[in-house]
């Protein structure tokens, strides 16, 4: 098994192991309750969680989670969708969200109508958000605005805590555009077998995922190190002067990888643009800074260019 994928797969076998005891002893295993709320975003972090593979999402879905709704993947559609979203939440049930929420105009995202009334992202994050006994922020959208918010900001979209005018203790951040779908399936894992989220961090993050900076384990950091810097893409060094934020973003995406644990961004030869970043894309932006552009702005006191080694 590929070394990413170890966490999250330790966490399903022990869900698995439990769930098997508690078959043996005739007790009625209960799949964990999720109802996933698309709001103002592109559908990024559901396509993402499409690209599980261990455990892939049709064994989440078969012995593990009752998705009672999202607009994507259920077959229910229209007034029918919507009962089914409003019935599941009489039962205990985790909220995951994926996208900002629009705060400008009620009718800027309206996820669909219910009883004849159409129903704005800001009355659904409100209604379904005060009932869950969890929320899962899925993508940087959903934590902290991401591209939804980003300037201009026509649509006044806020992330799900500031919707909710709080930052509850039971909101788990999982920032990133998209979210990797071991960050969430291992989340999911966790409240599967200890009835709470992971160990999180100042962001609500858990540690599991977002413990330390890509730059930490960057397998570039010896160019780095040495003062080797690359001045153009394509060249295997680090890419600092090229504007990399593996430096200020945490999340584990050089170990674990992407894409069926394949490859990330450094490893095909590009910048991390800093997606998990709390202040991705305003405060990451430009994802590609170009070396002479870089040393014009150093004259001008503007940035820093890292010394070559001497
Ligand atoms: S490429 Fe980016 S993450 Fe890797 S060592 Fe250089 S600055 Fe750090």
């Amino acid at each position: 098994m590929e070394k990413g994928a170890k966490a999250v797969e330790e966490l399903i076998e022990k869900w698995k192991v439990k769930a098997r005891s508690s078959i043996k002893q005739g007790e009625k295993r209960k799949k964990l309750k999720l109802i996933w709320l698309e709001l103002t975003g592109c559908s990024g972090n559901i396509i993402s969680l499409l690209n599980g593979i261990d455990p892939e999402l049709e064994e989440l879905l078969m012995n593990h989670i009752d998705l009672c709704y999202n607009n994507s993947l259920m077959t229910a559609e229209g007034e029918a969708a919507m009962a089914q979203l409003f019935a599941s939440a009489e039962e205990e049930f985790i909220l995951a969200v994926e996208g900002a929420v629009a705060m400008q105009d009620q009718r800027y995202n309206i996820i669909g109508r219910y009883q004849g009334k159409p129903i704005s992202a800001q009355e659904a994050i409100q209604y379904f958000g005060q009932r869950a006994s969890s929320i899962i922020a899925v993508g940087t959208c959903a934590t902290y605005g991401g591209i939804s918010a980003s300037r201009p900001n026509p649509s006044g979209s806020v992330s799900v805590a500031k919707a909710l005018q709080t930052m509850r203790q039971d909101i788990v951040q999982l920032l990133g555009c998209p979210c990797h779908p071991d960050w969430f399936i291992g989340t999911l894992a966790h409240f599967m077998l200890y009835g709470q989220a992971p160990v999180l961090d100042s962001e609500n993050r858990p540690i599991l995922f977002y413990g330390i900076t890509i730059h930490d384990n960057c397998e570039r950091r010896s160019f780095f190190e040495n003062r080797i810097f690359a001045e153009r893409l394509g060249e295997q060094t680090c890419m600092i002067a090229l504007g990399c934020r593996g430096p200020i973003t945490k999340t584990d995406c050089p170990t674990r990888q992407w894409n069926s644990y394949l490859n990330w961004p450094v490893g095909a030869n590009t910048p991390c643009i800093g997606c998990a970043h709390p202040t991705f894309p305003d405060g990451t932006a430009p994802f590609v800074q170009y070396a002479q552009r870089a040393r014009g702005m150093e004259k001008r006191g503007q940035h820093n260019w890292p010394s070559k080694k001497k």
